[in-house]
């Protein structure tokens, strides 16, 4: 970050912007990698690379965060709300088909927690319909589905370092493009709608406005940040899952009583968040409640968005979707971060033992 403010290049797409999306393009295999401001901005490249207009149908998990809707109900589309598996709280693959009209344009699997979406069987519909798919992985980074990495397996992909992420830059994010046909435009529409970037590639002898875009850059302060913690993004990764393994080792004795995070053989778990899944409202509001009597911030997480006010106020359709919502009355996310220390770990997890007598 010194390095960036020093050399006088604060501005977006200098060295650590290059940098960083390197790093994404070598280690991932994408065809290309964008840095962006967040991932709601990757996730709305997406829908402008792929012309979504008034009418258009996106088929979205409803157990997700708003940027998965919005990117695509700002270009006008219409969301159509698919219900989680039982077992996991990502999009029920097998329900998918069902979903699909002449209408629909795009499939949006969230990897929850990092934990990879069926992704075969959605690539298989892709296909037999000539939809595209993009892979909202804002919570799946260095982590695998039948040892592919998660972001490069659909057209398109959008990854997040806000935060509350795996590896953070305050607010930032990430497009990943696998299929080569929209590199170009996407460098346009990062670019204010400009040629600049292929400019600066020498490619063109002045660059100008050739298209729609915005201001999708984040700046080099914000890049050199992010680089520094990729370059550490083994250790950062290597604390993480120690810490998910002991909750879900010490938590183990309540298998029976309530439901821990099932990871489906064809997936990996990069320890985004450690959840449980608790019997009803009324136990994981007292939970929640015991745990901060003793100290510990527990949280719920999405309210399912075909439950949202939004979404009642400006859609008429009601869908019945179960799953999704026992998620949004039962899951609850433990403290899950880099500086969690072992002996609170312990903790809480006795905490949670006493709460149900084990
Ligand atoms: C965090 C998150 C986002 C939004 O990421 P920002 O970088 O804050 O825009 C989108 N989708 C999911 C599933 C997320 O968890």
């Amino acid at each position: 970050m010194y390095d960036a403010v020093y050399t006088g290049k604060l501005s977006g797409n200098g060295k650590y912007t290059k940098k960083c999306q390197h790093f994404f393009e070598e280690k991932y295999g994408f065809k290309k990698t964008l840095l962006t401001t967040s991932c709601t901005d990757a996730l709305e490249m997406c829908a402008i690379l792929l012309d979504i207009k008034p009418g258009d149908e996106v088929i979205i998990p409803s157990y997700t965060f708003v940027s998965t809707a919005i990117a695509f109900i700002r270009q006008g589309a219409k969301v159509i709300f698919a219900d989680s598996e039982r077992d996991t709280p990502n999009l029920d693959v097998t329900k998918l088909e069902a979903l699909i009209t002449d209408k629909t344009k795009v499939i949006v699997p969230v990897h929850y927690a990092g934990v990879a979406v069926d992704m075969d069987p959605i690539m298989e519909l892709a296909s037999k319909y000539n939809l595209f798919v993009v892979e909202d992985a804002a919570q799946a980074i260095d982590s695998f589905y039948k040892g592919r990495p998660l972001g490069t397996i659909g057209h398109l992909s959008a990854f997040s370092f806000h935060e509350t992420k795996n590896i953070i830059a305050g607010e930032g994010g990430l497009l990943g493009i696998n299929d080569e046909r929209f590199v170009e435009r996407a460098e346009i529409i990062w670019e204010k709608g400009t040629n600049r970037a292929s400019f600066f590639r020498g490619e063109v002898n002045k660059y100008g406005w050739v298209d729609i875009g915005s201001s999708f850059l984040p700046s080099e302060t914000t890049a050199a940040f992010l680089y520094a913690q990729l370059e550490n993004i083994n250790d950062i990764q290597l604390k993480r899952i120690s810490l998910w393994n002991s909750y879900f080792d010490k938590l183990k004795p309540l298998k029976d009583k309530i439901s821990l995070p099932e990871i489906p053989s064809y997936a990996t778990c990069n320890a985004h968040m450690f959840f449980i899944v608790c019997n009803s409202i009324e136990e994981r509001n007292r939970l929640i409640q015991t745990l901060k009597d003793n100290g510990i911030y527990s949280v719920f997480h999405y309210l399912s968005l075909h439950k949202s006010q939004y979404y009642l106020e400006h859609f008429s359709e009601r869908p019945v979707l179960e799953e999704a919502d026992k998620y949004t009355d039962r899951l609850l996310r433990l403290p899950m971060f880099y500086e969690l220390a072992e002996v609170d770990l312990i903790k809480i997890t006795n905490c949670i033992l006493d709460f149900y007598d084990v």
